[in-house]
């Protein structure tokens, strides 16, 4: 889960990285009180999961706190690469004398840790990468040993931090690897880490992901979750522990399996070039032991879905046998009719492996309107697609 930079900057105080929280808000008058409670200079900064707000006008200084109100009025507007802005944070503004690039990200290629350091900050670093790549330090951090006063020194002298500032980046570096290792994220970003003209090494901005995974043993990031732009149906899923992830197309997919799902989106959106395009509307992936629980929160989930045309199971028994999978389908479309949630598309399943003779009998004695068998893999796409397409 990526945050907000007001929730990055939260858990920044949390671990003592130097920064202004500020406060966020909704409207141009709760813009005007923050920033009348600040006094003096204060900046206005658009709350979007996306990088590069500042270019698109989403960051703008405000001299008084009637300025910060038409600033927050016109942010409030903005729509950033496809995000909506619907909140701003203000934070008494900082002078900037120098600006710097600091991260903490794992590095899935080499499977490790790495820090990333640049003495120009303030642009994106991918443009620093590309043209002057010299200019970014790039130092692995070993899981075991972390990020030493000795390994912090490292990283800002390979990244050529001014000496009389080098005290302030290591502590400012040494703050950030806590706030990666207790909050288990997998990205801690600072661009711009500023130099006021006072001496002071501040971070200006901030950019955290947070690693799922470790959603079980952090109970406080269930309250970072944004529900109003997470999709419902997401959410739906999340909460019955499904493997759901919403996509565009008409065709409803369900299989055991991540890989046999993966394959599966593959060979339908194949399968429905020949029908006008018909597309895959989701991810699920149900796992091994499909009982007949499980299958009926995944219809449930899919049916739900508007644009669901038709839906393919596709299932290969292996430690769930067939059987067990065609009694869950039976007894799922059973639990919903007693929901009174029809079955209102067409269902195409295919059982393979396991017991999948017993399987496909156990359903064609359940004798189900509207479910379709299909002995191959392929014929069940080409089949669905078909059905979604209304053909
Ligand atoms: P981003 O464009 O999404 O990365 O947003 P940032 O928070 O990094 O802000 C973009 C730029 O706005 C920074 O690089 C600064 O140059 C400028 N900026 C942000 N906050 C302040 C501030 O407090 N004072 C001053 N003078 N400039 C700021
Ligand atoms: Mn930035």
């Amino acid at each position: 889960m990526d945050l907000y930079e007001f929730q990055a900057k939260q858990l920044f105080a949390k671990h003592g990285v130097k920064t202004q929280v500020g406060e966020v808000v909704t409207t141009p008058a709760t813009a005007q009180a923050a920033a009348e409670k600040f006094g003096g200079l204060v900046v206005v900064k658009a709350q979007v999961k996306v990088g590069g707000r500042g270019k698109a006008g989403g960051v703008k200084l405000a001299k008084t706190p009637q300025e910060a109100a038409e600033r927050a009025s016109d942010i409030l507007k903005l729509n950033i690469k496809g995000h909506q802005v619907r909140q701003v944070l203000v934070t008494p503004a900082e002078d900037i004398a120098k600006e710097f690039y600091v991260s903490f990200l794992l590095d899935r290629s080499n499977r490790t840790f790495l820090a990333m350091a640049s003495v120009e900050g303030g642009v994106e670093i991918e443009e620093v990468a590309a043209t002057n790549p010299d200019a970014l330090a790039k130092i692995p951090i070993s899981a075991s040993t972390g990020v030493t006063k000795e390994v912090a020194f490292k990283i800002a002298q390979a990244a050529k931090f001014p000496s009389e500032i080098q005290n302030q980046v290591v502590e400012m570096l040494q703050a950030m690897w806590k706030v990666f290792v207790a909050e288990d994220a997998t990205l801690v970003e600072v661009n711009p880490l500023v130099l006021t003209p006072s001496g002071q090494v501040v971070a200006l901005d901030g950019k955290v992901s947070l690693d799922d995974n470790a959603a079980f043993r952090q109970a406080d990031h269930a309250a970072l979750v944004d529900k109003s732009i997470e999709d419902p149906l997401e959410a739906a899923a999340k909460e019955k522990d499904l493997n759901y992830v919403k996509l565009t197309g008409e065709v409803g997919i369900i299989g055991n399996g991540a890989g046999l799902v993966m394959s599966t989106l593959d060979v339908v959106a194949y399968a429905g070039e020949e029908f006008g395009g018909m597309k895959p509307a989701n991810f699920l992936d149900i796992g091994g032991g499909a009982s007949a629980e499980v299958m009926a929160n995944g219809l449930n989930i899919i049916l739900s879905d508007p644009a669901v045309r038709s839906v393919f199971v596709n299932v290969f028994g292996g430690i769930t046998a067939c059987d067990a999978v065609a009694n869950g389908i039976v007894q799922a479309v059973d639990l919903l009719t007693k929901q009174g949630k029809s079955i209102s598309v067409p269902l195409v399943v295919r059982l393979d492996g396991n017991n999948a003779e017993a399987g496909r009998k156990i359903l064609s004695d359940a004798a189900i309107s509207g479910i379709h068998m299909a002995k191959t893999m392929d014929e069940g796409a080409r089949l669905v697609a078909q059905l979604a397409a209304g053909k």
